[in-house]
C-alpha cells in the first residue's frame, strides 16, 4: 500500500546510518539505527506500540481506556501517540528531574502528567511504585479498563525488539553483522534485539554500554549486580537492579562509559555528521566504538541512535547546565548566538 493507515504503522523500519568518524578511527563499519526518526522520536515508540496492541489483544482495553506508565518520558510520548490513535487516555507518572522537552512534548501528546520527587526503587514513593500504585487506585472505578504498562517487567517490551528492531538490523545489514551493542533502560531493546541476532549468528557479539551510577556493567561482566560509582547527566539508561528482562540476557563484551567519552561522540555526531540525537545515543556509540576495537578491523557493529537531541536544549546542549555539571563545553555552544539584521 503506498501509504500508512495510521501513526502506528509508521513506528519502526527506521535507517541504519553509517557513523562516518566512528567507523574511519576505527576501521570497522559502525551503524547506528536511526530511532529518533520514529513518530515519537525514540526507540520506545516501539514499546509502547507493542504494550498496547498485546493488552488489546488480551482484551485489557476497551475504547476510551486508559494506559498509566511510569517512565523517563520517551515510553510516555510512545504511548501516548499510541493511545491517542486508538481511543485511550494516558497517565504518565515522571521524576521532576527529566528533561522539560520531554514533559513539554508529553503534554502535547495529551498524556496528563504525574511529576514525583527523583528517588532510589528501593523508596516506596520512587515513580516506578507511585504509577502501579495510581493504576491500582483508578481501575477500582474505571470501566473501560485501566492498564500499568510496566516496562520494566511487561515482556512485551522485550518482544517489540524481537519482532522488529532485530529482524530490521538482520535485513538491512544483510546478515553481515559482527556485533551489536546498546545501553540499558529497562533492556527490552538489547534483550530483544541480541536475542534475535542470537538466534541468527550464535556467534554474534553483544555489548552492553552502561553509565556510571548503574548497575548492568557488573551484573554482565561478574553475574551480580554492582551499582558503578559516579552518576551521569544522560536520560532513559542506567538500571541498578536485575529485571526479568535482563536477567537471561548473554552479554560478551560489557563497556562502562564515563560521560567525559559519551558526550563529546554527541557533539562530533550534530557537528560533523548532521546527527542530532540525545546523551544515550552517545553512551551507545561509544559502546560500539569499544567493540569495534576489541574485534578489530573489518567487522561490522551496530549500535542505537536511541532519541532525537531537541529534546535534551536545556540540558546537554546548554552551555550553563555542561559546566554546572564539570562536563566539557563543546566550542559550537561556546560560540555566541548569530545577530539578525
Ligand atoms: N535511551 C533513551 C533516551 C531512553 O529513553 C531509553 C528508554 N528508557 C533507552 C535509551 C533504553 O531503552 P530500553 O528501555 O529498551 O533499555
Amino acid at each position: 500500500m503506498p501509504f500508512r493507515s495510521d501513526v502506528i504503522e509508521s513506528i519502526g523500519n527506521t535507517p541504519l546510518i553509517k557513523l562516518r568518524r566512528a567507523s574511519e578511527i576505527t576501521g570497522c563499519t559502525i551503524l547506528g539505527k536511526a530511532e529518533f526518526m520514529n513518530p515519537g522520536q525514540s526507540v520506545k515508540d516501539r514499546a509502547g506500540k507493542q504494550m498496547i496492541l498485546e493488552a488489546e489483544k488480551r482484551g485489557e482495553l476497551k475504547p476510551g481506556g486508559l494506559v498509566v506508565e511510569s517512565t523517563a518520558g520517551n515510553t510516555g510520548i510512545g504511548l501516548a501517540l499510541v493511545a491517542s490513535a486508538r481511543g485511550y487516555r494516558t497517565i504518565i507518572v515522571i521524576p521532576e528531574t527529566q528533561s522539560q522537552e520531554k514533559k513539554d512534548m508529553l503534554r502535547l501528546c495529551g498524556a496528563e502528567l504525574v511529576e514525583v520527587p527523583a528517588l532510589p526503587y528501593a523508596n516506596p514513593n520512587n515513580y516506578q511504585h507511585v504509577g502501579k500504585r495510581l493504576a491500582d487506585e483508578l481501575r477500582k472505578t474505571d470501566k473501560a479498563g485501566v492498564i500499568f504498562a510496566d516496562q520494566w517487567n511487561n515482556l512485551d517490551n522485550r518482544k517489540a525488539h524481537y519482532v522488529s528492531t532485530g529482524p530490521e538490523i538482520w535485513d538491512q545489514t544483510q546478515g553481515k553483522v559482527d556485533g551489536f551493542v546498546c545501553s540499558v533502560g529497562t533492556g527490552g531493546t538489547l534483550a530483544g534485539t541480541s536475542a534475535f541476532l542470537r538466534e541468527k549468528n550464535k556467534d554474534i557479539a553483544i555489548g552492553c554500554a552502561d553509565p556510571h551510577g548503574a548497575a548492568m556493567y557488573d551484573f554482565f561482566k561478574t553475574g551480580t549486580p554492582k551499582v558503578s560509582p559516579g552518576g551521569s547527566v544522560t536520560e532513559g539508561i542506567g538500571l541498578a537492579r536485575v529485571t526479568n528482562i535482563v536477567e537471561d540476557v548473554k552479554v560478551s563484551h560489557p563497556y562502562l562509559i564515563p560521560d567525559e567519552e559519551a558526550l563529546p561522540i554527541v557533539f562530533d555526531l550534530l557537528e560533523h555528521e548532521g546527527i542530532c540525537v540525545g546523551g544515550s545515543s552517545g553512551v551507545n556509540v561509544a559502546g560500539a566504538i569499544r567493540l569495534a576495537r576489541d574485534l578489530g578491523p573489518g567487522k561490522t557493529i551496530v549500535t542505537i541512535l536511541c532519541d532525537h537531541g531537541s529534546r535534551y536544549q536545556s540540558k546537554l546542549f546548554n552551555k550553563d547546565f555542561l559546566e554546572s555539571k564539570k562536563l566539557p563545553v563543546p566550542d559550537f555552544l561556546k560560540k555566541p548566538a548569530p545577530k539578525l539584521h
